[in-house]
């Protein structure tokens, strides 16, 4: 059984506003934005976290960075920046163990966050 609730939005039984979609990729916004348009980037193959990627997971996930932070670009012009973050293990802030890229857009300093 598969309890892993990124694995349940990629498969549509959790509800999810997505943003993007592919063979490879499933980008849906995250339930806590952390700023405007905060995004998350996940593999549609489970894996937990960097530890158990190979180069071609690597390559499926993370060559779809920039079209996603483009997308986003585009439905928010007013963005200045983006944060691309990926936290990997409770040591380092994980809490959701299947692996995902958090794109945070920035606006101005007022959208500061730690
Ligand atoms: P952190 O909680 O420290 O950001 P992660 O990097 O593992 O840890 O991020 C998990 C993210 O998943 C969180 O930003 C959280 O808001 C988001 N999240 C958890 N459940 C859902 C959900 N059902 N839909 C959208 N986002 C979710």
């Amino acid at each position: 059984m598969n309890d892993c609730i990124f694995c349940k939005i990629r498969d549509q039984e959790i509800p999810s506003y997505k943003v993007y979609e592919d063979e490879k990729v499933y980008a849906f916004l995250d339930m806590t934005q952390v700023t405007k348009g905060h995004t998350l980037v996940i593999p549609k193959k489970h894996v937990s976290d960097i530890f158990e990627f190979n180069e071609q997971l690597a390559a499926d996930l993370f060559t779809r960075i920039p079209k996603v932070s483009q997308a986003l670009q585009t439905a928010f012009p007013e963005m200045q920046g983006i944060n691309i973050i990926n936290n990997n293990k409770e040591i380092a802030y994980q809490s959701v163990f299947h692996s995902h890229v958090h794109l945070i857009p920035r606006y101005g300093k007022e959208d500061d966050f730690s």
